[in-house]
């Protein structure tokens, strides 16, 4: 599904992330893990292309991506996005920018686009928001309009980047639980989280980042239980 094979960048003088080999397959659920700062939303970027590798390889389903050759924003279709903050349009019902993408940048026709979107609501556990506007959500409701609205792209791949953060304790647990759905009906995802519980029961793969290296991955009774690497253990000590 996504391919990356020695994937570099770096912000002027900052190398950010060195030499990422990294391998998700089709409902992979992957998580990645590591300290503020160890590049983990530069990874999920260069993933959809919101930052460009400087050198390396991004392969998507099979095919190389280049900004040279393809059109980045089709690319980013089939990659979704969900953002510590939701990012909605205020002036837009909850249905109305779960619509937006698919009417605006697909061309579905609006009917289309409202049944498809009333059941992404529906599956989000949001059937009696339609018409709300997002001032009136609590954070867990808005965060889960925002990943109806990727979904309504219909992506290949979701990724999450810190979805939680920014939520009150006791929303957290709803949003996990649409992520944990969203992997059960096996959607491809790159989850960046500090909820280890979530990986330790979602995750197919959790990788370690450390200072814009990969320092080590494996399945996540591996990882949490039986860690390889003196930095992995620190870390896990320092968050579990
Ligand atoms: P956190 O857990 O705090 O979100 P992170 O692992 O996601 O951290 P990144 O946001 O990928 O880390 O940042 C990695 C490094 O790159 C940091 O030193 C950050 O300051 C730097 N950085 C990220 N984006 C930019 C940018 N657009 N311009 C310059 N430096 C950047
Ligand atoms: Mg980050």
């Amino acid at each position: 599904m996504i391919r990356v094979e020695k994937l570099n960048k770096s912000f002027g003088d900052l190398h950010v992330l060195k030499d990422i080999d990294l391998e998700v397959k089709e409902s992979d659920v992957v998580v990645l893990i590591g300290a503020s700062g160890s590049g983990k939303s530069t990874l999920l970027r260069c993933l959809n292309f919101l930052e460009i590798k400087d050198n390396g390889t991004v392969i998507l389903e099979g095919e190389k991506i280049e900004k040279e050759t393809h059109n980045l924003n089709k690319v980013r279709e089939k990659v979704g996005m969900v953002f510590q903050h939701f990012n909605l349009f205020p002036h837009k019902t909850v249905l109305g920018n779960v619509i937006e993408a698919p009417t605006q940048v697909k061309g579905v026709e609006k009917k289309k686009a409202i049944e498809e979107g009333k059941s992404l609501l529906d599956k989000v556990g949001l059937s009696d928001k339609y018409d709300v506007y997002p001032s009136k959500l609590s954070g867990g409701q808005k965060q889960r309009v925002a990943i109806a609205r990727a979904l309504a792209m219909k992506p290949d791949v979701m990724l999450f980047d810190e979805p939680t953060s920014a939520l009150d304790p006791e929303l957290v647990g709803e949003v996990l639980l649409t992520m944990k759905e969203l992997a059960k009906e096996g959607m491809t995802m790159v989850v960046v989280t500090h909820e280890m519980g979530f990986a330790k029961e979602v995750a197919d793969w959790v990788v370690y980042m450390h200072d814009g290296k990969i320092v080590e991955y494996g399945h996540p009774s591996e990882m949490f239980e039986n860690p390889k690497e003196e930095r992995t253990k620190a870390f896990l000590n320092s968050v579990l």
